[in-house]
């Protein structure tokens, strides 16, 4: 999809061309001249109508030219200019492609001195990738999508920046594979759907492993609390390890768990009307993980990722699982169950003691559509960050910044812990409403050892409830782009 043009003067005919423009005090500044359109974009800018605010966006029509329409884009200020605050500029550009029957774009590349151009291309990439994500598996009418431009020429970057631009396509189409799985139907979505997806993208990739545990299989490993969960569906619980290895050479490698619950009813602890609707979007942590296997076999990232997922559902039946009871997993640990739509943590907590004692991973992160606390504390802006872990965590604080999928992390002090004692059990599984975010952290916390662990409650930002900046849809894919910049840092950093 992306090209590289050396410089304006060498571009392509194209239908439309994207210049972008700082807002200054007196009006918007050309950020690069451009020769030949010298005379159009003098008189716009002299007119003052288009200011060079953020996302803003003006059409002009040429006759003569190398293309047939001019678009201007505001960037805003120069000062306030992020890689975030440039994927919704140009995701602004995408929207405004709308119903356009443009084929081919020039976009001319700012030069923006403090971010650097392989920066500058993700960036953009990745704004107008993500923007033109739509899902129209659930609709009469297809083909509705607003965006068929199927060439972008990057007008002035260094020939080695047009990977950057192929990479980020590769990872959009990671978040873009998360965002289909979350957006589609729970009854289509099942446990045995996601190991399906599974070994599709095994059957894709030499460098990817699909393995699958059925029932019988988790019931000889003893993950007695993972299948209390499912004991409510009439769906069989699958595992799925989905193995990249990306730098074979490398014993290095990190386990990604992503919680599956694939619809929550909440169990005999019913959820009410209000609280079940967005619940096919309680395997937001499994997608993400797949997406991420996904983007990085597809960029081929010199990394060794697994993901492993316990999905279910949590269903409600004669044979549901109890509040009160006692269950074990697969570590031994015996957990009185609080509440039976505190169903997430038993399935994590399986998935991270078998990750860690046959996998033995370096380090491990989970994603979870977690807790509802979590939404309470900090919206649908930033995840919430546990870990054990200071390195890891100055890692997600530094890709959260560069990635837009922001994190916030929240204190673990071992008084917290108290309030998950039970007096039958080794630990209660959940406490009462108090810090509930923080005491369903230090229950997975008890399941991963002296493992380096960050786990990530994606309960606010995986599924949002309207369409905003680069996210036509309420999924989000949040995750996959973090959890690789994370690594991809962590793994340059360390070498
Ligand atoms: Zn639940």
């Amino acid at each position: 999809m992306f090209r590289q043009i050396p410089s304006a003067e060498k571009r392509p005919v194209a239908d439309v061309i994207v210049i972008p423009f700082w807002q200054e005090t007196d009006g918007a500044k050309e950020i690069i001249p451009v020769k030949d359109l010298d005379a159009e974009i003098l008189k716009v800018v002299k007119a003052k109508d288009f200011t060079g605010k953020s996302g803003s966006t003006m059409l002009a029509y040429l006759e003569g030219k190398k293309e047939k329409r001019l678009l201007f884009l505001g960037l805003g200020k120069e000062g306030s200019c992020s890689m975030e605050s440039l994927r919704r500029d140009y995701s602004a550009f995408v929207k405004r492609c709308h119903n356009k029957p443009w084929k081919t774009v020039n976009v001319l590349v700012p030069k923006i001195k403090k971010l650097g151009e392989e920066c500058v291309c993700t960036a953009i990439s990745e704004g107008m990738l993500l923007t033109a994500y739509t899902f129209e598996a659930l609709k009469s009418k297809k083909n509705q999508q607003f965006f068929h431009i199927s060439t972008v020429n990057m007008l002035g970057i260094e020939a080695k920046n047009e990977k950057i631009c192929n990479k980020a396509e590769a990872i959009s189409s990671g978040v873009n594979l998360a965002r289909d799985l979350v957006n589609g139907n729970a009854d289509d979505i099942t446990p045995e759907a996601l190991a399906e997806k599974a070994r599709e993208i095994a059957s894709s990739f030499p460098s990817v492993k699909a393995t699958i545990f059925d029932k019988k299989r988790i019931e000889k490993e003893g993950m007695g609390l993972f299948l209390a969960v499912s004991r409510g569906s009439f769906r069989d619980p699958v595992f799925i390890i989905l193995k990249y290895q990306g730098n074979p050479s490398d014993v290095d490698h990190t386990v990604v768990v992503g919680k599956g619950v694939t619809f929550d009813t909440g169990g005999l602890n019913l959820k009410p009307t209000g609280s079940m609707e967005t619940m096919k979007a309680d395997m937001g942590g499994a997608a993400a993980a797949l997406g991420i296997i996904q983007a990085a076999a597809k960029a081929n990232l010199k990394i060794n990722i697994t993901a492993v997922v316990a999905s279910t559902e949590n269903g409600i039946d004669s044979k549901s699982y109890k509040p009160g009871d006692v269950y074990v997993g697969f570590s031994g640990k015996s957990v009185e169950n609080m509440n039976t739509d505190a169903e997430g943590r038993l399935t994590l907590a399986d998935a991270l003691s078998y990750s860690i004692h046959a996998l033995k991973p370096n380090r491990i992160i989970d994603l979870a559509t977690l807790t509802g606390a979590i939404e309470i504390a900090v919206g649908d802006e930033r995840c919430g960050l546990f870990s054990n872990d200071k390195k890891m965590t100055q890692g997600f604080i530094e890709a959260g910044d560069r990635t837009g999928e922001k994190v916030w992390e929240f204190p673990m002090d071992p008084e917290y812990r108290e309030l998950l004692k039970s007096d039958i059990a080794d630990l209660k599984s959940c406490g009462k409403r108090m810090a509930g975010s923080i005491t369903a952290a230090h229950f997975l916390k008890e399941f991963v050892g002296k493992t380096p662990w960050v786990h990530l409650d994606i309960a606010g930002v995986a599924y949002i409830d309207h369409a905003r900046r680069y996210h036509m849809t309420p999924a989000t894919g949040f995750g996959v782009r973090l959890v690789i910049e994370m690594l991809e840092q962590f793994h340059a950093k360390s070498s």
